[in-house]
């Protein structure tokens, strides 16, 4: 069992905007440059990391994430060197979850074992695919052996590890998706996050898309695809806890993750990198300047301006709390809801897409298929009094939650 989340605690998020090359589908704040600044870089990042400090001494850090962009391109001395500098502005917990996302190239697994010495005690692997012409179709530079490899060695590496697959793929059919799935189930990992292919705005593949270049899946397909999914990793006994997420035990799903999805604290530092904070009984969100460019200047110039705050309206809140927390099968309390929500949540349990409504209302696997439309009409059904002055957080935490389970 984890020990128990405070409504003190605090997750750091670090942000390394650089990769080796853009995928067509990604949309995150990742850019490829001929030169890494690295020194630059990591010097920004203890300013950043300091600055916070001074502010939040008080709390404790309980898991720090390295995502990017590709943060397993820094070296090992950098990672150190930032952990070390969280280490020495925060209290970290003893159990700290370190979490670094890493592509699986021959490279990269090469540096794995320093990565460990440094601290980081739990990989995400990209591995994507088990397909070479899948990997190829979503422009990532591994193929599957050096993902086979990167996946062995880190497992005996890392003592925890989670990868991610990409599926939904045009014309995948139910058997390419089997071998997919038979393939990372080979692994064991105690953690899988499996995605739907999107088409974000802004990238390649939805260029191809508006040309006509591109077609995916179609909803009723992604939806089997996602029955299938869900089928086989319980029988395999991974258990979604998240709408992409699975774990093997409840100590193996994200602490960092869970921070997000229930609402909790954590600063975000880097480049585009977000923060949701609590100070003085308010919500806080703040946003890093996105470009690198940018963001290394003002770093180096040490101007306040790198990162941007706003109070969050009652609204917004509800709003956040509402989408992410309706993501995890846990789902919320019921004293979250008003009454006009809970009569239609009712209705959404008379037709299968709500269970457990007594004290918590949680989606069935019908009710997450169809998210997007019971979060937009719940929206519709906010009133005043879905926003009385509540601490939720608190209250997910009198239940008796757990950090990771
Ligand atoms: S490696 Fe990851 S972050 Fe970088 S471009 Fe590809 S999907 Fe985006």
């Amino acid at each position: 069992m984890g020990t128990l989340a405070s409504v003190e605690d605090l997750s750091l998020y670090i942000h390394f905007p650089y990769c080796e090359r853009k995928c067509p589908y990604c949309d995150f704040n990742s850019h490829v440059r001929q030169r890494i600044p690295e020194e630059e870089y990591v010097r920004a990042i203890l300013w950043r990391l300091r600055c916070h400090g001074e502010v939040f001494a008080d709390r404790v850090v309980r898991s720090i994430f390295f995502g990017g962009g590709t943060p397993s391109l820094l070296s090992a001395g950098s990672v150190s060197r930032i952990i070390d500098g969280a280490a020495r502005y925060f209290s970290l917990c003893s159990d700290c979850e370190i979490t670094l996302e890493a592509n699986p190239s021959s490279y990269e697994s090469s540096r794995f074992s320093f990565l460990r010495s440094a601290g980081v005690n739990r990989i995400s692997l990209g591995v994507q695919s088990f397909d070479d012409s899948s990997l190829r179709f979503l422009g990532r530079l591994h193929d599957s052996k050096q993902a086979r490899i990167a996946l062995e060695h880190a497992s005996g590496i890392f003592p925890r590890l989670s990868f991610d697959l990409i599926v939904c793929l045009p014309q995948q059919s139910d058997a390419a998706l089997k071998r997919e799935l038979n393939a990372a189930l080979s692994y064991g990992s105690e953690h899988l996050c499996v995605y739907q292919l999107t088409l974000e705005k802004s990238t390649e593949f939805y260029r191809r898309f508006r040309k006509g270049e591109l077609s995916l899946p179609s909803a009723r397909r992604s939806s089997e695809i996602y029955r299938l999914v869900e089928e086989e990793l319980s029988l395999h006994g991974y258990a979604s806890y998240e709408i992409s997420s699975y774990a093997r035990t409840p100590m193996a799903r994200s602490r960092h993750n869970l921070v997000y999805w229930r609402y909790g604290d954590y600063v975000g530092v880097g480049p585009g990198a977000h923060g949701r904070l609590r100070l003085s009984g308010d919500m806080f969100s703040t946003l890093e300047t996105r470009s690198p460019e940018r963001w290394l200047r003002q770093a180096c110039s040490l101007d306040s301006v790198i990162e941007k705050r706003w109070r969050l309206s009652a609204r917004e809140q509800y709003m956040e709390r509402l989408l992410m927390g309706l993501r995890l099968r846990e789902g919320l309390p019921r004293a979250f809801f008003s009454s006009r929500a809970l009569k239609f949540i009712d209705d959404l349990r008379l037709i299968g897409y709500c269970e457990n409504v007594f004290t918590r209302v949680c989606l069935s696997l019908e009710g997450r298929l169809r998210l997007d439309t019971i979060v937009s009409e719940l929206s519709d059904l906010l009133d005043a009094e879905d926003m009385l002055e509540i601490d939720f957080y608190e209250e997910d935490l009198s239940l008796g939650i757990l950090s990771n389970g």
